[in-house]
């Protein structure tokens, strides 16, 4: 036997191992079973070459519990060390790197998948480790390794006669739930799960059955249970695979979720190495919380699915799996962002997904549009957030409008530029986000020959800002922001048929009437004598800058709900009816009720208000 010191460069490392990362401590689990595929991995290849006598045999990779000994083991039949190699490998170049990682990030907990520990994460868990290994080469005897978590080891001959290396670590009492099965169980599923090496933990019982009628009997046989895929089909060529497949995956991925809408298979090597499959989920209205992520792995080993700095934002909607040796993985999140590589990553992912809509768009359009309600928050986030995307999506993004009939921007754009151009050359885009509420309105613009879109989703109103400040000449207006002849400014004005005293006299009535009311201010206007006597709007720019506010969490009432009043001074109820009748109280009521019925025109009459309203409305009636 012999014993040795670990040569200490800085200062003892071991305890800042066990504290380190104190949460992400199950990672050891990942490090030491990615050991024991690369050292299978080895094996295998110098098999190909020849370099291995013998045949190769099972080459199965198995984790166990020994829960009366307080141990955790890992059993590879892998490449193997020697004594030397032991020496070099674990006491020089395992625990340097550990060290030269520890030093680095020591203070900083938030580095990608915590990579590059390696080894001696180990002692993150254990007490004691010990490594019985036993090298591919027929001659170099068995060794076991033994470290009870400071910088002195022994090396003893060892028992073993098959080739590969044992890891067993004597779990420390603060660690006692990696001792459980449940436990070790869920983080094979999390880490291993598409490991290129079969796992095995346990055995299972399968049964089959034999015979017939009477005679049938279930056999029941244990066979080994393992943990993972090795062949995940993000690795296969698209060509070898049918839509089955991929859906089948995604159920893989994710039990729980409905199918994927579409997928795009990720498969490049140059100048970065990246392969995975994002799925576009069924994504309705609103963001949802996304519980589905895509899953980042390197190499087949699962790194994160925290995958913000990696991915373009607006890809975070997407699900799936990135797989990439090249994003590096032992570098701080705030490093990554301005990684040459990942940046490349990023512009490659953003065009394969405008590649895949595209094509989608021109191959069958009208199958396109009917997912668009799916998909229309992702592209419309996708434009907004990446400029790339935003000049390619302007190809197959769509609007709606109420009557369900879709339009690039471009064709919109040709389809309403004849009358809904104003006076200052803009053309003015007519929108509602409420078809129901505002349904007076909308027909009102319909009436006069104009098209209203439907903008009802979250997202709307950042992408029709987008839309404005990308394209000088489009404006987009509520369909309640003004009245219907006004709301595309025009030149011409209606004259009005009441003389500047009669419209004087009723501006007084109206002030007195609503006094106390919210309203913003009252403005006489000659309309079409059949359009509202009264309407309520609600200014475009006023009530946007509220929105905005609100979607940023400020608080909504720094700006009173602002809204104006225009009185159609043509209107028959107003120039005949209101100005002969004789009482200044019924004067002053009727207005007060005109201006209630434009209020619950636009859905704003509520509580006492509304209460007050039918018991006038009653009077009336009476
Ligand atoms: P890394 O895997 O990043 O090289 P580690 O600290 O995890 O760093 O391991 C250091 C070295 O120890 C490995 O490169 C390998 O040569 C050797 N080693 C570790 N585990 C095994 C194993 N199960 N079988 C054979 N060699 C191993």
């Amino acid at each position: 036997m012999s014993k040795g010191n670990i040569s200490v460069q800085v200062e003892n490392i071991f305890p800042i191992i066990k504290k380190f990362l104190y949460s992400d401590h199950e990672i050891f689990l990942r490090e030491l079973i990615s050991n024991a595929v690369d050292a299978t991995t080895k094996v295998k290849t110098l098999a190909a070459k020849g370099e291995v006598k013998g045949e190769l045999g099972d080459t199965k990779i198995e984790v166990k519990i020994d829960a009366a000994a307080g141990t955790l083991h890992i059993i590879d039949q892998g490449i193997g060390m020697s004594e030397d190699e032991v020496n070099r490998y674990l006491n020089q170049v395992a625990f340097s790197s550990a060290e030269e990682f520890l030093a680095k990030y020591k203070d900083d907990a938030a580095i990608i998948g915590h990579f590059g520990l390696g080894f001696y994460s180990a002692f993150m868990v254990a007490d004691k480790v010990q490594v019985i290994t036993k090298s591919y080469r027929a001659e170099d005897p068995a060794v076991m390794w033994e470290c009870e978590g400071n910088p002195e080891y022994t090396l003893t001959p060892a028992e073993k006669t098959t080739r590969g290396t044992e890891i067993i670590l004597y779990i420390n009492e603060e660690n006692k739930e990696y001792l459980e099965s449940y436990r070790i169980r869920e983080l094979l599923n999390k880490y291993c799960k598409f490991l290129p090496v079969e796992i095995k933990f346990g055995t299972k019982t399968e049964s089959t059955w034999e015979g017939e009628g009477d005679e049938k009997q279930e056999i029941k046989t244990e066979v080994d249970d393992i943990i993972n895929n090795p062949n995940p089909i993000w690795k296969m060529k698209p060509a070898d695979l049918s839509d089955d497949d991929y859906r089948e995956f995604y159920r893989e991925l994710y039990p729980m979720s409905e199918p994927p809408l579409f997928w795009i298979h990720l498969n490049i090597d140059y100048p970065f190495n990246l392969t995975g499959i994002l799925y576009f989920p069924k994504l309705k209205n609103n963001f949802e919380i996304q519980k589905n992520k895509i899953q980042l792995y390197s190499n087949q080993v699962f790194i994160t699915d925290d995958v913000k700095e990696i991915v373009p934002e607006f890809l975070m909607l997407l699900q799936g799996v990135i797989d990439s040796p090249d994003i590096p993985l032992n570098v701080s999140r705030s490093y990554l962002q301005s990684d040459a590589n990942v940046k490349k990553i990023n512009t490659y992912i953003s065009k394969k997904v405008a590649e895949k809509l595209q094509s989608l768009f021109k191959s069958d359009r009208k199958a396109y549009e009917e997912k668009w309600s799916e998909i229309s928050t992702f592209v419309k986030y996708g434009m907004i957030s990446d400029e790339k995307f935003n000049e390619k999506a302007n190809a197959f993004t769509l609007f709606k409008n109420i009557d369900g009939a879709f339009a690039t921007p471009e064709e919109y754009k040709e389809q309403v530029k004849g009358l809904q151009t104003d006076k200052n050359n803009k053309i003015v885009y007519i929108y509602t986000n409420d078809k129901e509420a505002q349904y007076g309105y909308i027909q009102a613009v319909k009436d006069l020959g104009y098209d209203v879109l439907e903008m009802d989703t979250i997202i709307d109103n950042h992408f029709m800002q987008h839309i404005e400040y990308k394209g000088e000449d489009v404006t987009f207006v509520r369909v309640d922001s003004d009245t219907a002849d006004n709301i595309i400014q025009k030149d011409e004005v209606i004259e009005s048929v009441l003389s500047q005293a009669e419209q004087d006299t009723i501006k007084e009535i109206f002030t007195g009437a609503i006094q106390g009311a919210d309203a913003g201010h009252i403005e006489l206007k000659a309309m079409s004598p059949t359009a509202q006597p009264i309407v309520i709007t609600k200014p475009e720019f006023m009530r946007r800058m509220k929105e905005m506010q609100a979607m940023q969490g400020m608080d909504m009432n720094m700006f009173p709900d602002m809204y104006n009043i225009q009185i159609n001074t043509n209107h028959p109820l107003i120039a005949e009816k209101l100005l002969k009748m004789r009482s200044a109280d019924k004067k002053a009521d009727f207005a007060a009720y005109l201006h209630d019925l434009a209020l619950l025109n636009q859905g704003m009459l509520s509580g006492e208000a509304l209460s007050k309203f039918i018991a006038r409305s009653l009077e009336f009636v009476k």
